[in-house]
């Protein structure tokens, strides 16, 4: 998808031409989003508020054309306050070694323990 021209304002402005349907389809906000949170998550290292501001505009057009994305980029999201979760930065990764086994992450930011049951084999 081309990112070039009115940039990111395009998928949040309503009817900008007055004309009543859908400006993106499913799959380029799809990308869109995939790539802004992939983005984020790569400037939390360096940039962790502008990396959050990111991750909520990509939450923000999430919401608005009601879309889910799979568990790798979901997983970035913490349930507890919302905000970008990067293990290494503000969130803490642990494997749980019970029945079933699970991974936990921690975010540091609320205290929200995240789990993730592993499939059994
Ligand atoms: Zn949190």
């Amino acid at each position: 998808m081309e990112l070039n021209g009115n940039g990111y304002g395009y998928f949040l402005s309503r009817q900008a031409s007055g004309v009543r349907k859908r400006k993106a389809t499913r799959g380029e906000v799809e990308a869109l989003v995939e790539l802004l949170t992939e983005s984020s998550v790569t400037l939390a290292a360096t940039d962790l508020p502008l990396a959050k501001e990111q991750a909520s505009l990509a939450r923000r057009v999430m919401m608005r054309f009601n879309i889910k994305l799979g568990y790798p980029t979901k997983s970035f999201t913490c349930h507890g306050c919302k905000s970008l979760m990067v293990p290494g930065v503000n969130a803490r990764v642990r494997l749980g070694h019970g029945r079933p086994p699970t991974v936990r992450v921690t975010c540091l930011e609320c205290g929200h323990i995240n789990r993730k049951i592993l499939r059994q084999p």
